[in-house]
């Protein structure tokens, strides 16, 4: 019978034989690149100055001068532009995707002249709406939470 101790250490190991192992880091370095070729747009958007620009553009024009998570529970207050995206307030992430189709979506929004029905969230607020029925798990105890937020800054 393995401890549990044997049993991480044989965990590292295999781990670690797998990262300096060229034929498994040649197969993930293909997974991406695949990525890549199927979309190279987006990645290209994605990874330009000019896309940094136009998403700062798009969220100051959503929430002001410097933008922050709109999350409404007001409990959330990342405002890092690397956390921050822009939320459909109605939910219809999925059919409007097939609006925007391949298009870059900060660029579509200005194409559209910012149309209404979004905002600004963090991605931990958007995801945690989108597992909890267009609720922010922020939003469900709001009391709960700020109780736990004063907790925070006495501490
Ligand atoms: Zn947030
Ligand atoms: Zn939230």
């Amino acid at each position: 019978m393995q401890t549990k101790e044997q049993k991480n250490a044989y965990c590292r190991e295999y781990n670690r034989k797998k990262r300096i192992d060229p034929a498994f880091r040649a197969k993930r370095n293909k997974a991406s690149l695949c990525c890549y070729y199927k979309n190279p747009d987006k990645y290209r958007a994605l990874s330009s100055a000019g896309h940094k620009r136009r998403k700062l553009e798009v969220l100051t024009h959503y929430c002001g001068e410097t933008p922050y998570c709109q999350c409404p529970s007001g409990l959330c207050d990342v405002v890092d532009l690397e956390f921050l995206t822009i939320d459909h307030i109605n939910n219809n992430g999925a059919e409007h995707r097939k609006l925007v189709g391949g298009m870059n979506f900060y660029r579509w929004l200005q194409k559209n002249n910012y149309p209404e029905g979004f905002r600004v969230l963090c991605y931990n607020c958007n995801c945690g709406r989108f597992r909890n029925k267009g609720i922010c798990p922020h939003e469900k105890h709001p009391k709960a939470q700020a109780e736990i937020t004063e907790t925070l800054k006495v501490l």
